[in-house]
């Protein structure tokens, strides 16, 4: 369950149908008697993972999670399903990033193969999978970056049919080994697109004639193999064709569609990033933890600071909404189609987002783990270098960041608003923001849509827009089905007509909780301001701005997580509220902590105090009492992190191997300082120590 960190000893999928499970339980087990040490060794000499590749073979792993069905010949297993190849890119995440960028730039690789209408590709590409070969995606060029116009891979027609290719890729996952590689170019007798200005307007669709994606085999001898372009245990290569022979047979796109086919597979493969840093987070949290427990500093147990409690219990959190977060996109992802294409936003968010969150815990779990994070035993220094590299792949922050905000404008405004309605009849709206803004502060409250039916009814447009954004709900998404719409996404264009569901029910269900209440208030004043003050056009196209307000845009989105992506809160039964308690340090209010109490009987608010808001807000920010709930060192290795507590228990002279080593002086790490929160819910200071057990501090 997305709640729970992963554990390799009691993990089952059982949300799974059988082969599946039996197949994830093998990969883990896999990992498991490979051993940390091997696993580490390996990373560190550079080692070239052949016997993984042998075990993803013999086990026919990649062939049964990545052939979508129409490609399977009958197999009732293969099928292409996000939810469980989210799974296995947590999996390798925790186990190392080696694994998890083999796997993720095959399926980089597959995503031009499966969008093509070339059948005889399609067919050979399924076969290869079978044979255990990997893939690889030839997009990049050492010269060109993010801009793919400018390809300096030429493809040559002949006299008598086919082509030849020559030109060089750079930075190519795979590209040492890969049977199919799917490199993008442009024909020679062809116009290129000037890249400054297709900026400024796009370019027609003769413009794009020449462009093309077509098959390589990394193998044949025209196929140069220059180097690998990092120091590291994945190969990520530097080739060069050199008048390469390309049959028509070997083409799977052309024009535009070589465009659209190279966005829709990074649609698809990007996903995977902020799956593999939930697993290398995870694998970091249990080492932090670990050793923070057993290690005596001045008399105390690391984990009894303040601040490493409190960082402790922030990851634990930064953790739970990254899971949370990424397992409702996949039900997006899964439930998407031409008529909803919400899942752009959330795909594009669930990369950005969680892996820079990723980083966050990274980096706060470093102050906790300190120099231990270093040493060549520990996995953490593989998650602090994957860490900083996952934000930066498959499109920066910046471009992830610029296309999110394409659809905020719809995400914010859904069309259900009656305060947007009257709004935009409101007469001298433009020059009036004062009374503009009370206006639409007043009629964007909860109870304005009510109305909205009726608006809808009398107001035309309106009506209209309401039809565009009535989804079916979308339900969590386990089900063993294949998800064909991935490999025929269409054009990548029109992300300005996409509506979305209203965002607010899901908010008010859990607006109880003060932190949710808190953020409410300060969407609807951002939604306020957005509607009497919409950025200007200067401003739109202000980087800065555009980031400034994007950070304060998508902080909000993870913090729906698990509420509900799409603001859509169909996937659980009306009336059920999911069990939030279970998800303890984010139930940062589940019972009051001192300073709640000391607020309760505190008697009225003071001046310059927030009347109206729960006690412990008055205060200005958020004032939480963090982690109440936070599992301890002894719960976690309780729960048969055996593999993780036997270093320490080395270390403390405990019985290595012992389940519960280094437990039987375990203490409750429990209670928390209590902290500020700034507007993004960032932790930005601590300020203080709050229901500590002290009896446990001698
Ligand atoms: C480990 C690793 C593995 C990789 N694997 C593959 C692979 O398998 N296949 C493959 O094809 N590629 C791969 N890449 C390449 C990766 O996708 C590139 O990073 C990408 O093509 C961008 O190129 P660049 O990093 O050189 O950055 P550039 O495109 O040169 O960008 C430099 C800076 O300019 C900014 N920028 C670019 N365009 C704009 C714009 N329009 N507006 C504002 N700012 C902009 C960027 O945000 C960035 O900050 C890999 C890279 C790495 C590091």
């Amino acid at each position: 369950m997305p709640r729970d960190l992963f554990n390799p000893n009691t993990a089952d999928f059982a949300q799974f149908d059988p082969e599946t499970r039996r197949l994830l339980r093998a990969t883990v087990d896999w990992f498991e008697s490979r051993g940390k040490s091997r696993l580490l060794d390996d990373d560190r000499a550079r080692v070239w993972p052949s016997e993984f590749l042998d075990f993803v073979k013999k086990e026919r792993l990649f062939a049964t999670f990545l052939t979508p069905a129409a490609e399977a010949g009958g197999d009732p297993n293969k099928r292409w399903d996000t939810a469980r190849n989210a799974m296995l890119s947590q999996i390798f995440g925790f186990y190392g990033m080696t694994y998890w960028y083999i796997w993720q730039v095959t399926i980089l690789g597959l995503g031009p193969i499966w969008q093509s209408d070339n059948t005889v590709a399609k067919q050979k590409a399924a076969a290869q999978l079978e044979a255990g070969e990997i893939f690889a995606f030839g997009l990049s060029e050492k010269e060109h970056g993010a801009d793919v116009y400018s390809t300096d891979m030429i493809v040559d027609p002949q006299p008598d049919g086919g082509y030849t290719a020559t030109g060089g890729k750079y930075y190519i996952g795979n590209g040492n080994l890969a049977s199919m590689v799917s490199v993008f170019g442009r024909r020679s007798d062809k116009p290129i697109i000037d890249s400054a200005a297709a900026m400024r307007g796009k370019p027609t669709q003769e413009d794009y004639e020449g462009y093309l994606f077509f098959v390589a085999d990394s193998q044949h001898e025209a196929y140069k193999l220059r180097k690998n372009v990092v120091n590291s245990q994945i190969y990520v290569a530097a080739f060069e064709l050199e008048n390469y022979p390309v049959a028509e047979e070997d083409i799977l796109h052309r024009g535009e569609d070589a465009f659209h086919a190279a966005m829709n597979t990074v649609n698809v493969g990007k996903f995977n990033l902020g799956f593999g840093a939930i697993g290398a987070c995870e694998h970091s949290f249990y080492e932090a933890i670990d050793h923070a427990e057993n290690r005596i500093l001045f008399g105390h147990r690391v984990t009894e600071f303040p601040q490493v409690r409190a960082l402790i219990t922030d990851s634990y959190a930064r953790i739970a909404a990254m899971k949370l977060y990424s397992a409702r996109a996949v039900d997006y992802m899964r439930s998407a189609s031409p008529e909803d294409r919400r899942y752009l936003l959330f795909n594009a968010i669930e990369k950005m987002s969680v892996t820079r969150q990723g980083q966050r815990v990274i980096e706060d779990l470093a102050d906790v783990i300190a120099a231990r994070g270093f040493e060549n035993d520990m996995y953490f220094p593989v998650a602090m270098t994957a860490m900083f590299g996952l934000p930066r792949l498959e499109g920066t922050v910046h471009v992830n960041m610029a296309l999110s905000l394409k659809f905020m404008a719809n995400y914010m405004f859904h069309p259900a608003d009656a305060g947007l309605a009257a709004m935009r009849s409101l007469p001298g709206v433009a020059v009036a923001p004062t009374v503009a803004t009370r206006a639409a502060a007043g009629a964007l409250s909860w109870t304005s849509r009510k109305l909205t039916p009726r608006l809808g009814s009398i107001v035309k447009p309106l009506g209209a827009e309401l039809a565009c954004a009535a989804y079916e709900p979308v339900p969590t998404r386990h089900d063993a089905a294949d998800d064909e719409f991935l490999f025929r996404q269409g054009p990548s264009s029109g992300l300005g007509r996409i509506r979305f569901a209203d965002w607010r029910p899901v908010f008010e269900s859990f607006r109880d909780v003060p932190n949710v209440a808190v953020f409410l208030e300060q969407v609807l004043a951002l939604q306020a301001l957005l509607a009497v003050a919409a950025p200007t056009p200067s401003q739109q196209k202000d980087v800065d701005f555009l980031f400034a307000f994007g950070e304060l845009v998508h902080g909000g989105a993870l913090r729906a997580a698990g509420t509900g992506a799409g603001g859509d809160r169909g996937h659980r039964p009306r009336g059920h509220r999911p069990d939030l308690r279970r998800l303890r340090p984010r139930l940062l209010h589940e019972r009051p902590c001192p300073a709640q109490q000391a607020d309760r009987h505190r008697g009225p608010a003071t001046p310059g105090t927030r009347p109206g808001a729960p006690p412990h807000l008055r205060q200005g920010p958020l004032r939480a009492c963090a982690g109440q709930g936070a599992r301890t060192g002894r719960d976690l290795r309780d729960e048969g992190l055996t593999r993780h507590a036997s270093t320490s228990a080395r270390r403390t002279g405990e019985r290595p191997g012992d389940a519960r080593a280094g437990a039987g002086s375990g203490r409750q790490v429990g209670a928390v300082g209590a902290r500020t929160m700034d507007a993004d819910g960032d932790r930005s200071r601590a300020v203080g120590l709050h229901g500590d057990d002290t009896s446990t501090c001698r």
